[in-house]
């Protein structure tokens, strides 16, 4: 049994280093799967964190992670920059396969891989992220005091994050593509409410216009074709999250949006010796410091269970 492992980690966020950090102080060894172009997890492709306990000035979202990296390498994590491309978690011992073919075997597992926040696909999104463009209002509201803002969504969180930015906001657009919201009737009042909130309805946007910062959106309506331009300096993509979950299909219990489900408030999954944490199993709070907790409480629930066995 000298090649099972204690426990590996799958996902390098918050989550994943938290978990990585704890189990190593607790000599562990921890193997850390990080994710091939993706290790850092989310933050990575931020600028400023406001909002992360302990840092008064805030701190850029990749510098943030290579704290967290380097933290739990310190304590000994071992720390592998691919993906996990198969896994078996059904026995005691679980398997789990890298990209080169590689079966590493361990007592335990964590899955930390976080969730995908859905996009547009248009050419400026990603060099505007963090310049501008946003998926996360209460990560990033903040920094739009008195702006114009456009919220893109026609759903809860699209109600939610445009409701939460007309605190900060001078204007804030909803732009979605039907003439009728999916949000429920409760969300929708509160919007049609607000004065700050107006809509503009069968609409998507064509194009995110901006060279270092974002200076507006060009809008096309679905049934007419017409083209227009929106000047705001924030867009905010509420159009849903994808958690990170393909992997765990038939093997871990999922709920209907196919999120990790846990017993919680303990982060053990359906199956012994497999635990979940941050974004993968949460879609309510998606915030840093929840992923990076529920990452220490897996990390407690594996310790724990790892004892048990011996
Ligand atoms: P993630 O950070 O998503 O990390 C998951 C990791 O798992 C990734 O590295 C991925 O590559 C890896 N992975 C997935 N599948 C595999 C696999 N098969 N094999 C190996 N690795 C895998 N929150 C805040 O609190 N404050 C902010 O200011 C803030 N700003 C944000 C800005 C942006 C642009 C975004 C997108 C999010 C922001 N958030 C912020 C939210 C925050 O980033 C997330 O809540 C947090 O990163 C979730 O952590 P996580 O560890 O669960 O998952």
């Amino acid at each position: 049994m000298s090649d099972v492992r204690n426990v590996i980690i799958i996902g390098s966020g918050p989550a994943g280093y938290t978990a990585a950090l704890y189990t190593a102080r607790a000599s562990l060894k921890p193997l850390v799967f990080e994710g091939a172009v993706t290790a850092g997890g989310a933050l990575m492709n931020t600028t400023d964190v406001e909002n992360f306990p302990g840092f008064q000035d805030g701190i850029m979202g990749p510098e943030l992670m290579d704290n967290m990296r380097a933290q739990a390498e310190r304590f000994g994590a071992e720390l592998v920059p691919d993906d996990v491309v198969a896994v078996d978690l059904t026995g005691e011992i679980k398997t789990v396969t890298d990209t080169a073919g590689t079966v590493h075997k361990a007592k335990a597992v964590i899955v930390t891989t976080g969730s995908q926040h859905r996009k547009l696909g248009l050419p400026n999104e990603d060099a505007l992220s963090g310049r501008g463009v946003s998926w996360c209002a209460t990560c990033d509201g903040f920094f739009f005091k008195d702006q114009d803002i456009a919220v893109i969504g026609g759903g809860d969180t699209a109600m939610e994050e445009a409701t939460f930015l007309s605190r900060f906001a001078k204007s804030v657009t909803i732009v979605h593509r039907r003439d009728t919201l999916r949000a429920s009737k409760a969300m929708q009042d509160r919007a049609f409410a607000d004065p700050k909130i107006s809509f503009v309805w069968d609409s998507e946007v064509a194009e995110v216009l901006g060279d270092q910062k974002l200076s507006g959106l060009k809008l096309r309506n679905v049934k007419t074709g017409e083209l227009s331009d929106l000047a705001v300096t924030g867009l905010f993509i509420a159009i849903g999250h994808d958690p990170r979950t393909e992997l765990f299909k038939g093997q871990l219990e999922l709920d209907d949006e196919g999120y990790l489900k846990v017993d919680a408030p303990s982060t053990r999954t359906n199956v012994t010796g497999v635990f979940g944490a941050g974004d993968v199993v949460d879609h309510t709070y998606r915030q840093a410091i929840t992923a990076a907790g529920t990452g220490c409480s897996a990390a407690l629930d594996a310790e724990r269970y790892l004892a048990a066995l011996a």
